[in-house]
């Protein structure tokens, strides 16, 4: 095809780029985007901190804290493969819009439930 003809097709077809961010880009499937902890299943296991490359998990067990910092994360995954429960407790979510000038903004503290305490067994009359 000549460069004429490839011209006259491309000013009568549609453009291949999109209008982003004014018309929101279409996300594949299987993105990584922000990582996300789910406190209800989380066991507390620590395998995604010690897993994660970039030390970017940092758990505080004793005082239930959960905590990620999106500046050091390289949405690798790791911490969702390794994480043993069903549903997983850390997933990598479809939010990759996180620019900003504000580094603090990028550390998620998350505050889990406080350990329960066991209850002593009833006594069997
Ligand atoms: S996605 Fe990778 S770098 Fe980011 S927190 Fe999980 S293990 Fe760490
Ligand atoms: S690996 Fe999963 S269950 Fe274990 S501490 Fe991390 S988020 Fe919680």
């Amino acid at each position: 095809m000549g460069v004429k003809s490839e011209v006259i097709r491309r000013l009568f077809s549609r453009p291949v780029t999109t209008k982003y961010p004014a018309v929101k880009a279409d996300l594949q499937e299987g993105l990584r985007g922000k990582v996300e902890w789910h406190k209800k299943s989380c066991i507390w296991c620590r395998l995604c901190e010690i897993n994660c490359p970039t030390n970017a998990i940092i758990i505080d067990k004793e005082n239930r804290l959960w905590s990620v910092d999106s500046a050091k994360c390289i949405f690798c995954g790791r911490c969702e493969e390794v994480c043993p429960t069903k549903p997983k407790s850390v997933t990598l979510s479809k939010k990759v819009e996180t620019g900003t000038t504000d580094r603090e903004s990028l550390m998620d503290v998350y505050q889990g439930d406080p350990v329960q305490e066991k209850q002593p067994a009833e006594e069997k009359k």
